[in-house]
């Protein structure tokens, strides 16, 4: 079995630890048994499940796994202390807040042997995997991803990496992709933003991805994708599935613990992570140099 203690008990802390008290059955996450919590905060027991120290979970050997599930800008100090500790780390995304940061965490996992693993639960909702295959075989021309949502808490960071799940979506659709202009336009009085972002496929293909966030926008994806066959306006209709999507993200991230998924994904899954984390990089610098354009730079 592997103990594990949640470090942040917001949403996603505490879906947490909700799924762990009930793993799917007959599914590698029946390996995971939540020991305890940490919060910044002095809290009651949260789902029956303790709170306790950070010193604690350090240094009890029956807890080997940390869920990192704090604000963004707290995820690298947690995922370093708990790496350095020899622990294996869930956190969910984005991993850090730049690329370079999260090349060291990541070689740093390596180097004390334990497992990293980013959460994407946005690749395993089911209109993503049903737009996925509806797209296979098509050519894309050109498109657009927009995404509007209501204001951010702070601790989220720079859009494109708060909104890191919807390049993602955009770079397993597409394949990798190049950013040739980025601009930001904010309004902090009023808790708007809108970040324009040009990307431009292998195939010279180009995307545009805006992240659109203020006070009574509802959250929601437009799409608009031209390829050679046909134009798609909407997500494609997906039955909801049986299984949660972090109860999901929680037997892959046990079966990695198991040592059960392949080299080859886990290789591809690290250089899909940080490329783009490298693009959200890349967007934040053109954006704050003002100038947009990455000729320019
Ligand atoms: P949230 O604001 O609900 O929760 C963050 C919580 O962590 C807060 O309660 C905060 O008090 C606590 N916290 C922060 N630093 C802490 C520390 N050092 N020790 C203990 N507690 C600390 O936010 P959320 O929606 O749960 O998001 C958390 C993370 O999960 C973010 O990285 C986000 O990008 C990611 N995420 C969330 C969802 C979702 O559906 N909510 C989906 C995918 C990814």
């Amino acid at each position: 079995m592997f103990g594990s203690v949640v470090v942040g008990v917001g949403t996603a802390g505490f879906v947490r630890i909700r799924d762990m008290l009930a793993p799917l059955p007959s599914s590698a996450a029946e390996k995971l048994s939540v020991k305890g919590f940490i919060s910044r905060r002095t809290l009651e027991e949260q789902q029956g499940v303790k709170q306790i120290t950070v010193e604690d979970a350090l240094r009890r050997d029956d807890i080997k796994v940390a869920f990192v599930c704090t604000e963004n800008a707290a995820h690298e100090e947690n995922i370093r202390t708990f790496l350095e500790a020899g622990k294996h780390v869930c956190v969910e995304y984005p991993m850090a807040m730049t690329h370079k940061t999260a090349v060291d965490l990541w070689d740093l996992a390596q180097e004390k042997g334990v497992v990293l693993h980013e959460e994407h639960i946005e690749l395993l909702t089911a209109d993503f995997k049903q737009l996925k295959k509806d797209i296979a075989g098509k050519k894309l021309e050109e498109g657009s991803l927009h995404f509007t949502g209501g204001p951010l808490k702070p601790g989220f960071g720079f859009p494109a990496f708060s909104g890191i799940a919807r390049l993602t979506w955009l770079v397993d659709l597409f394949g990798e992709l190049s950013v040739t202009a980025a601009s930001m336009e904010e309004d902090q009085e009023n808790k708007y933003m809108k970040m324009t972002t040009q990307l431009m496929t292998k195939e010279q293909k180009p995307l545009t991805w805006i992240e659109e966030r203020g006070p009574g926008l509802p959250r929601v994806k437009n799409i608009n994708f031209c390829f050679d066959s046909c134009t798609m306006t909407q997500l494609p209709p997906a039955a909801r599935e049986p299984v949660g999507l972090f109860m999901q993200d929680l037997v892959l991230f046990s079966q990695k613990l198991l040592g059960q998924v392949p080299r080859d994904q886990l290789h591809a899954e690290r250089h899909r992570v940080l490329h783009c984390l490298e693009l959200a990089d890349r967007i934040q610098q053109l954006s704050q140099q003002g100038q947009g354009s990455a000729q320019d730079a």
